[in-house]
């Protein structure tokens, strides 16, 4: 049997350093380890479970292959697309989402944010993301998943509805597990949550300027500098200087907070300065493929020729199990 990863992010907008973090940096690694094969989407039909604008839609689904491909995705070891150039995922969706049940759905913290975010916006839609992600693993049989650690839940959903699968209709899903990198949690830079694409002044994008980091940098509200508990956006603050500088930094700055004192100032700047860094050549490649726009079109292309080939295998299969064949 065949290793297979399958991971996404939504069209939301531009690519943050919680996505880089927690998704794509595991994303990379995979696909460079030939022992798997790797499918990488961008999760456009996502999109669409909480409020959204339809040129903005069809904008960011670009964006986000143009921010893989930058940050070093290689279409010949990983096939790259777009979700909604694969109807079959829907239509397992729809078939999985006769085994999960409304109750187990609406308790998953996810829903309970999305809800809290958008009220007057709660979509059968929303409800149903977790069968829809479920579909989006299991149409390839992929046992390993590279995501933030806020997809858990959704993941033990898709065992679920794996196992129950098997047990009624006798599939062979795999039970997909989640692949767990450094920065699986990045926190917000207002100082509450996570870093997320659809809260405004929470993140950092991949293609931000080093003056735009530092402005973005400067926001996180800390204090005095001096302490004995290390909370809210100072700990977010020492946080990113774990990632991006290392732990030895971050200790050494927790110290001083607890002792003679820490200047933001300059650890703020020092952060920037690192984090950029990390981004320039991502950046610098990105400006290539933006004037590279034929080669973009083939890398979509061929990813949904590829994916969709894969997907009718699984359908065919479940729709004879189910009856429905
Ligand atoms: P949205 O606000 O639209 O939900 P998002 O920023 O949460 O956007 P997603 O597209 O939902 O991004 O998630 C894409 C991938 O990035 C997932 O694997 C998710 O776990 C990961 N991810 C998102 N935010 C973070 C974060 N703050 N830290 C680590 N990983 C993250
Ligand atoms: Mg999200």
């Amino acid at each position: 049997m065949i290793n297979r990863v399958l991971s996404g992010i939504r069209a939301t907008g531009r690519l943050h350093l919680g996505n880089y973090l927690g998704a794509v940096k595991g994303m990379l690694e995979l696909q460079d380890n030939p022992d798997y094969e790797t499918l990488y989407m961008v999760a456009d039909v996502h999109t669409i479970t909480t409020p959204y604008q339809v040129e903005e839609l069809r904008k960011n689904r670009r964006e986000v292959i143009l921010d893989y491909l930058a940050a070093g995705l290689d279409p010949e070891k990983s096939i790259i697309f777009q979700q909604s150039e694969v109807n079959e995922h829907l239509e397992l969706a729809f078939y999985f989402s006769s085994v999960a049940t409304v109750a187990k759905m609406q308790h998953l913290p996810t829903y309970k944010d999305k809800v809290k975010q958008h009220p007057d916006h709660v979509t059968l839609a929303l409800l149903n993301y977790p069968a829809l992600m479920a579909a989006d693993i299991l149409i390839y049989k992929a046992s390993l998943v590279p995501v933030g650690i806020d997809q858990e839940p959704h993941l033990e959903v898709a065992r679920e509805i794996a196992r129950r699968f098997n047990q009624d209709y006798g599939t062979d899903f795999p039970e997909p597990k989640r692949f767990a990198t450094k920065g699986e949690y990045v926190p917000s830079l207002t100082g509450t949550g996570k870093m997320s694409k659809s809260v405004e002044g929470s993140y950092i994008n991949l293609t931000d300027s080093l003056d735009e980091i530092k402005g973005k940098i400067a926001k996180i509200p800390t204090d005095g500098g001096q302490g004995t508990d290390i909370v809210g956006g100072v700990k977010n603050l020492f946080e990113f200087v774990e990632l991006f500088e290392g732990k030895e930094k971050r200790d050494a700055y927790e110290t001083q907070y607890k002792g003679e004192g820490v200047r933001y100032g300059d650890i703020k700047r020092e952060l920037a300065e690192a984090i950029f860094e990390e981004l320039a050549p991502i950046q610098e490649k990105r400006k290539q493929l933006e004037a590279n726009p034929e080669f973009v079109n083939k890398v979509i292309e061929e990813g949904a020729f590829k994916a969709r080939n894969l997907a009718r295998e699984t359908i065919d299969e479940v729709r004879f199990k189910m009856g429905l064949k």
